[in-house]
């Protein structure tokens, strides 16, 4: 199953997928290709893939991309070749309002999963806290903010990000009820449901 989530910057939405791919078995993160310049706490190949514009260009010409749009002034695509690597696992994909519109149409079956701050306020906390953008870019997500939240009724599901454990027990909680559904469930009971026609 394929799990879109989005939201604005600053919401919390690395926190929390990193709270559930810890707590959960059997789900990945889809690392996106990006130009944004690299922050000093990210690792190239696990939290992106950092290329020139030039590369990604390239790339987006040769169609790599299920989805490709620009936040913030840079480019960020999710490459058909990272979404391949899945298995049978869960993909978590972070991505923007636009991105999740090109996903939406492309693949029918994936989640959509919105990320809301308790409020403006405590979004504008959370990013300049985070102490990881400079003044300009934070203003400039800021107010990239308040028209991405528009997009709000487009998505299946709504995490308010307030208390942190309650809001990553609900992402969790998403994921593992998905899981339950007939259509999945149904690819793994074929051994119990054998144990029932045989003897013994
Ligand atoms: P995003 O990935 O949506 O841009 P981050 O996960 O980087 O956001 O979170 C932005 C900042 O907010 C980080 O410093 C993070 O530790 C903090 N944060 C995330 N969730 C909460 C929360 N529920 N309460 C308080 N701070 C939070
Ligand atoms: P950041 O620069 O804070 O890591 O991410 C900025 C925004 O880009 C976030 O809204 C994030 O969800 C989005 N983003 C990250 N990767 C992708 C991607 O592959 N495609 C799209 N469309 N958006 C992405």
């Amino acid at each position: 199953m394929i799990y879109v989530i989005s939201g604005p910057s600053g919401c919390g939405k690395s926190t929390l997928i990193r709270r559930v791919l810890a707590g959960l078995g059997g789900a990945r993160f889809s690392v996106s290709h990006t130009t944004r310049e690299r922050r000093k706490s990210e690792v190239e190949g696990k939290d992106y893939y950092f290329v020139s514009q030039d590369r990604f260009l390239r790339l987006v010409e040769k169609h790599s991309f299920v989805e490709w749009a620009v936040v913030h002034g840079a480019y960020y695509g999710t490459s058909r070749q990272e979404l391949a690597k899945g298995g049978n696992r869960d993909v978590i994909l972070d991505i923007d309002v636009q991105g999740a519109a090109q996903v939406r149409k492309k693949i029918r079956t994936a989640v959509f999963i919105f990320v809301l701050p308790p409020s403006f306020r405590e979004l504008r906390k959370r990013i300049e806290g985070r102490g990881l953008d400079r003044a300009a870019d934070i203003r400039r997500r800021l107010a990239t903010a308040r028209k991405e939240v528009r997009s709000y009724s487009s998505f299946d599901y709504i995490v308010v990000n307030d208390d942190l454990e309650t809001a990553a027990a609900e992402l969790e909680s998403i994921l593992r009820c998905r899981r339950a559904r007939l259509a999945v469930r149904k690819k793994s009971i074929g051994p119990i449901l054998k144990s029932f026609r045989s003897k013994g």
